[in-house]
């Protein structure tokens, strides 16, 4: 098997990506564009100066560099837009599903948006995503744990999401935010509520703290998957726990090294809780702010963790079975998954997978 049959399978798999956030996927020519549009200061005069901005020193540093972003986007028509690129750059890496990540509070609260408008300039983008490039969206409203008034920021993102339509596309309460000395302990009674309105519950957890905050959110909030929570790997009892419940973690491995929550890839875990049994998939998180692509991520399995078509194609599957959508649509995306990935291992000139 050469590594260009490898790298022509990764590109070209059909995908789902369940961990990207919308804020964060803005192109910088078009945060720009944006900034000029709104008569708001951009991060930066041009191109290779935002890029230069976008190089992380830290975790808070991103945060400033996600702020900025946000910033940019005034109206429910930069939405729209945003989205639809998304939806584009999704295509061309043959992302069919995308579960995205979006923070009302910030963009409402901050900006003067009002939530309806903004969620439905999401949905025409959303529309045109579906109908232009094939790619099928779901939003993940994030409370953040850290703003202010923490609660009030999470309560309120509740308030917005369990009074809305199936059609609003809104699937599932997040957490976001800087998880240093905001435990989830503040959120029960909010994620409580989000349960009781038949929504789904995920939470960032275990990427800037250790498993105590995995733990917490499985217990006290009942995450149904964790975003990041790589530290598990610091607790063997933890480890098995997710292996035997089979609770998904959301990997994002460039993301990881770019806010240095791990040294570099070759030190990442991913590898390692993937081999405890874990159910481990992977995501791009912010693909602009960290220079990346889901393709580019899938592409550190084959290149520095030695995945080879069979491991890649499992983990990709991972990142369908890990998606909220319903059973029976469910096994069918995954059974024409299958028949995709056969036929393309031919063309590129990689072995049938095996079975088992
Ligand atoms: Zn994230």
């Amino acid at each position: 098997m050469t590594r260009d049959a490898l790298h022509a399978f990764i590109d070209r798999m059909p995908k789902a990506e369940i961990h990207v956030h919308l804020e964060g996927s803005v192109r910088p020519r078009t945060v720009l564009e944006l900034a000029a549009k709104n008569g708001v200061p951009a991060p930066a005069p041009d191109e290779a100066a935002l890029q230069k901005f976008f190089t992380f020193s830290d975790f808070d540093h991103f945060i400033d560099c996600y702020i900025a972003v946000c910033t940019t986007l005034r109206q429910p028509e930069d939405f729209a837009r945003i989205v639809r690129e998304i939806g584009e750059d999704a295509a061309a890496q043959n992302i069919r599903y995308m579960e995205l990540h979006f923070n009302p509070a910030t963009n409402v609260r901050k900006r003067g948006l009002d939530f309806h408008e903004m969620l439905a300039g999401m949905n025409e983008g959303r529309r045109e995503a579906r109908d232009r490039f094939g790619v099928e969206m779901r939003w993940i409203a994030d409370g953040v744990r850290d703003e202010g008034a923490a609660h009030r920021s999470v309560a309120r993102t509740v308030d917005w999401i369990t009074d809305l339509s199936p059609e609003d596309g809104v699937i599932a309460l997040g957490l976001g935010g800087s998880e240093v000395g905001f435990p989830p302990d503040l959120f029960v009674e909010e994620f409580a509520r989000v349960r009781d309105a038949g929504l789904h519950v995920v939470a960032h957890a275990g990427e800037t703290t250790g498993p105590e905050t995995i733990w917490n959110s499985i217990r006290l909030l009942h995450a149904e998957r964790i975003g990041h929570g790589i530290r598990a790997i610091d607790d063997p009892a933890l480890v098995a726990y997710l292996a035997e419940t089979g609770i998904p973690l959301e990997v994002c491995p460039v993301s990881n090294v770019c806010t240095r929550v791990v040294d570099s890839l070759p030190d990442h875990p991913f590898p390692a809780l993937d081999a405890a049994g874990v159910m481990v998939t992977v995501n791009s998180d912010d693909p602009p702010l960290f220079n990346t692509t889901l393709t580019n991520e899938f592409r550190v399995l084959a290149d520095v963790w030695d995945y080879d078509a069979d491991g890649i194609e499992r983990i990709a599957a991972n990142g369908l079975r890990a998606a909220f959508i319903p059973p029976a649509e469910k096994d069918a995306m995954l059974a024409a998954f299958a028949v995709e990935c056969a036929a393309l291992r031919q063309e590129v000139g990689l072995p049938a997978r095996e079975i088992g």
